[in-house]
């Protein structure tokens, strides 16, 4: 018997990459062995029996229950369960970076003329804001945005 997942086994470190890959899985996972499992976070750490690699199979949006799309995400690292242990939080992490560019680039360029209501900044004002984006980002959230 093979396996295909040398075919898919293309790293993923990022929600885009998650967006790009749900839906598309190996062709023998259901004959994966379950190595361990985190149901709270709708999510297993298999093992293919044929080559031996390690996956993180995941639901990467949890409020829909597990009725959204699959993903299943290779598994780089030596020890694959410390590893699977190891970032329980990563698809949230992942997909909060994601939302937060999405927002941050919603936000109206820095035209000024005012500068940003924040005493510590010199950039302009956003346009219909009275802070730059960051400081609009951060007066709506209550937190930095993660975008580079
Ligand atoms: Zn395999
Ligand atoms: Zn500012």
């Amino acid at each position: 018997m093979r396996c295909d997942c040398d075919e898919h086994w293309i790293p993923i470190t990022n929600f885009a990459g998650v967006q790009v890959r749900s839906g598309i899985l190996p062709k023998k996972h259901l004959n994966f062995e379950m190595v361990a499992s985190d149901s709270a976070y709708l999510r297993a750490l298999l093992r293919c029996p044929v080559c031996s690699r390690h996956w993180i199979r995941q639901y990467p949006m949890p409020e829909l229950q597990g009725s959204g799309p699959l993903v299943f995400i290779p598994v780089f690292a030596e020890d694959a369960r410390a590893h699977f242990d190891a970032t329980r939080t990563e698809m949230q992490a992942w997909r909060e970076s994601f939302e937060d560019l999405g927002f941050y680039r919603s936000i109206s360029p820095e035209t000024g003329p005012g500068k940003c209501r924040d005493s510590s900044c010199d950039r302009l004002r956003s346009k219909y804001s009275v802070f730059c984006r960051r400081h609009h980002f951060r007066n709506l959230k209550g937190r930095d945005p993660q975008v580079p």
